[in-house]
């Protein structure tokens, strides 16, 4: 395990419309557990052209770990 998360290569591809996704940073809100969890710098591709959003896969893992941990926790 080296913990190397300085070089994750965001290259989210072409788009179907055959514009090219842009990298961002975005916020996501979601309700987790009846409360409202705000997850920041989410890496998120976005077409210019038709608006498609994509994450990529450790994106989706981060956040599915983010809620699971949030979950957990209220239990305590
Ligand atoms: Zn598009």
């Amino acid at each position: 395990m080296s913990g190397n998360h300085g070089g994750v290569d965001y290259d989210y591809g072409y788009c179907p419309c055959t514009g090219t996704y842009e990298h961002r940073f975005i916020e996501v809100e979601m309700s987790v557990a009846q409360r409202n969890v705000v997850i920041k710098d989410i890496p998120q591709g976005e077409c210019p052209i038709c608006g498609s959003q994509v994450y990529k896969m450790q994106v989706m893992e981060r956040i599915e770990t983010l809620m699971r941990a949030e979950r957990s926790s209220e239990r305590t």
